[in-house]
């Protein structure tokens, strides 16, 4: 039986292939793609013979192509700054996580899981409390909010 599902890439409201049990994607060309795409970007971070198999394929790519890419960078300007700016980003995120690295090292508090337990009363009678702590150096805001904290608990 037909349904109705929101394709996942245009949004537009189709009707379901009954022969696809969890079809999400819309016949047009774009989204086929975005979901081509999705499943190699998973494949690729989760196979590792896959990707093996498409590095063995690159590679043999180039060597039958010598110079493509040198060709191709000169001809499409827009292409090399969208990659540069992007890289520039990538070593940023990379180097504020080195310093996190070096922080932790000198730091006599690690990243970790906890039990936090109050510092006064009977300690037989309290509940631990279960808590993962992260360290965040300071200036490294972009990083804490795109990690998976939501709310950062001050313990005085
Ligand atoms: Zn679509």
């Amino acid at each position: 039986m037909n349904r109705m599902i929101r394709c996942a890439h245009c949004g537009r409201r189709i009707l379901s292939n009954p022969r696809l049990k969890q079809q999400r994607y819309c016949s047009q060309q774009a989204c086929q793609r975005a979901r081509k795409t999705r499943w190699q970007r998973e494949k690729m971070a989760t196979d590792l013979d896959y990707q093996l198999n498409q590095c063995d394929c690159r590679n043999d790519w180039n060597t039958r192509n010598p110079g493509y890419w040198r060709r191709y960078r000169s001809r499409h300007p827009d292409y090399v700054n969208r990659n540069r700016l992007l890289q520039r980003g990538r070593d940023r995120r990379r180097r504020d996580l080195a310093k996190m690295d070096a922080l932790a090292e000198i730091s006599p508090v690690k990243p970790g899981s906890y039990y936090l337990i109050p510092a006064r009363g009977n300690l037989a009678k309290m509940d631990a409390l279960s808590q993962k702590v992260y360290l965040i150096p300071t200036g490294c805001t972009d990083l804490a909010k795109k990690d998976s904290i939501d709310s950062l608990t001050t313990v005085p």
